[in-house]
């Protein structure tokens, strides 16, 4: 009988020791969530109990602000943080970002099969479908910087920032932007044309970034900072190392089909881990896998998750970031994949 236990205790401690490891590589593990209730304190309650069932220990979501501070009794309670998502939306047709009349010609009025929504796109003439605006923009970055300054003080863990590229996927054609492409070329006399395109979009992209950064944590020296890079930014996607967040989200394994194969799932964790402290020493990439249960035509296999889970882990990523909670949730077989690989509720350390 004493033997028996003792066997048991000892295989006990061997897969809680397994666990725990595997719990420590991926100390930071974020879930976006935009389909379940978020405007109820039922649903809220709701959400951290999924967040935590699943093993996540941050929640990226935006309830009404009147409610952030019950949400973030909810998810402390559970061993969570609470992220406010936030993207700069932008009503004003004057300062919204412009295409050439090549581009704005060729978007189609509504998606075209095979559309990736802001993912990577399939071909070279895939444009956004949705409006953005110019992030070099006076008065964008100046509405911007109040909102993050304002939201940083909310009663929240950490802003995740989204929605921050270009509607064509490349720069915006607005006459601001062309009068600072041409003062950068300008600068830069032997750059080819194309090169300088492209480096001007991405130094518009990552100064906006770590101006949004720098204002939150000027607001509130507390806040934690994440992302998702989204949309595609076609040049270079993976930028994210030089952003000053604490945590990139980067895309490894896209929502809709056709699904990325595994090896480039493998291929862009293991570039993401091993670039992510190329400028800031204490970030992390959190490898992004969107998941997507709407529909069976793009919704993934449980095995075919698992597989990516473990390729993420396999990089060595201390990090990572999944969407969304509720569709996951709609997959019972899914959502006890992330259970097992995440460690579900029972490895959350209470606060
Ligand atoms: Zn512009």
């Amino acid at each position: 009988m004493h033997r028996h236990c003792a066997v048991i205790t000892a295989i006990l401690a061997t897969f809680c020791g397994l666990a725990a490891a595997q719990e420590q590589q991926l100390q930071w593990r974020g879930v976006w969530e935009w389909s379940m209730d978020h405007r109820t304190e039922a649903g809220l309650t709701a959400m951290a109990d999924a967040a935590a069932d699943l093993g996540f220990n941050v929640i990226m979501c935006s309830p009404p602000h009147g409610k952030l501070a019950f949400m973030r009794e909810q998810c402390h309670a559970r061993g969570i943080k609470l992220y406010l998502s936030t993207i700069y939306s932008h009503s004003d047709a004057a300062t919204r970002q412009m295409m050439t009349a090549e581009q704005l010609a060729s978007r189609p009025d509504e998606p075209v099969l095979g559309y990736q929504y802001g993912g990577e796109p399939l071909d070279d003439v895939e444009v956004f479908q949705g409006e953005l605006p110019c992030w070099n923009q006076p008065a964008v970055r100046e509405q911007a910087r109040e909102r993050t300054a304002a939201y940083a003080r909310l009663p929240i863990d950490g802003l995740a920032l989204d929605g921050i590229g270009y509607i064509n996927y490349l720069r915006c054609h607005c006459p601001v932007c062309e009068e600072q492409l041409a003062s950068f070329r300008a600068k830069h006399p032997r750059m080819g044309l194309r090169r300088s395109e492209e480096l001007f979009a991405e130094e518009t992209l990552v100064e906006f970034i770590n101006e949004m950064a720098a204002t939150a944590r000027e607001a509130n020296p507390e806040i934690e900072l994440t992302i998702h890079i989204w949309p595609w930014y076609r040049p270079n996607p993976y930028y994210g190392h030089r952003l000053d967040l604490d945590t990139a989200g980067e895309t490894v394994a896209w929502f809709f089909r056709p699904h990325w194969p595994l090896d480039k799932v493998q291929r862009r964790a293991d570039w993401l881990v091993a670039h992510q402290q190329d400028d800031y020493p204490d970030h992390l990439a959190a490898p992004f896998i969107g998941f997507d249960a709407r529909s069976t035509l793009h919704a993934r296999s449980p095995k075919r998750v698992r597989e990516e889970l473990n390729l993420v882990i396999a990089s060595g990523a201390s990090a990572i970031q999944v969407a969304d909670l509720g569709y996951i949730m709609d997959r019972p077989t899914v959502a006890e994949i992330f259970r097992e690989v995440l460690g579900g509720r029972a490895t959350n350390d209470a606060p």
